[in-house]
């Protein structure tokens, strides 16, 4: 999924960088709100992580200058301070969660991906479709009861695709699952990612859930559940 972080202290930013793109996210992690305003209006993303105590722009506003600007990503708040009060302003101004620093970087990844699942509307970490079923916590696949050997940029579009089953994937929604927006992108990347992705999963059962839609992207067609 791609997030963003939003935290001043350079260490901790560094820190969820880090174990966040090792947990198989792309994350764009900035120091301050405006940096995070112009990344949100610029950019997708699947959900933010803001600390409350920004120098500038609070976190609080940013929040509130986010759900403005109908961002309806889930956001994730950090407090320093623990204090009920802190907690209460960020839920009202549009956050999803919250979480008290110093944190175990485990109960963040929990939180955020409970957001995630509900955020695409699944209540459980495995998602099913027809003969496929796909295990969030895990990022495994499993076809026919047989394990399916993806490379972690395949399963990160077929996670992406089934998130957002029956609706149609642009291209460039599914390279901003694979690369930081900084980076150079090749849109052939995907259509042979996507070509090795059907084969795996046409297997020996003949499953077809992707289709292509010319000119706009790709479509999961099973419904998931
Ligand atoms: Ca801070």
């Amino acid at each position: 999924m791609k997030l963003l972080v939003v935290e001043d202290e350079a260490l901790l930013r560094h820190h969820l960088q880090t174990r966040l793109t090792e947990s198989g996210h792309v994350v764009e992690a900035v120091a301050d709100a405006e940096e995070a305003l112009y990344q949100a209006g610029e950019f997708n993303h699947d959900l933010a992580i803001v600390d409350l105590g920004l120098p500038g722009m609070s976190g609080l506003e940013l929040i509130g200058r986010l759900r403005a600007l109908d961002k309806t990503f889930p956001i994730l708040i950090l407090t320093a301070r623990g204090n009920w009060q802190d907690k209460v302003e960020g839920l009202a101004a549009g956050a999803d969660d919250y979480l008290v620093k110093p944190f175990q970087f485990e109960e963040l990844e929990a939180r955020l991906n409970a957001l995630l699942r509900r955020s695409s509307g699944f209540t459980q970490a495995t998602i099913v479709a027809g003969p496929l079923r796909l295990d969030l916590n895990r990022k495994q696949a499993v076809l026919d009861e047989q394990p399916l050997a993806l490379t972690a940029y395949e399963y990160r579009i077929l996670e992406y695709l089934m998130r957002h089953h029956q609706q149609v994937v642009a291209k460039e929604r599914l390279m901003e699952q694979l690369y930081p927006n900084d980076e150079e992108r090749d849109p052939n990347v995907i259509e042979v990612l996507v070509g090795r992705l059907r084969r795996k999963l046409e297997g020996d059962c003949g499953f077809k859930p992707i289709d292509t839609v010319r000119g706009l992207g790709y479509l999961f067609t099973e419904r998931c559940r």
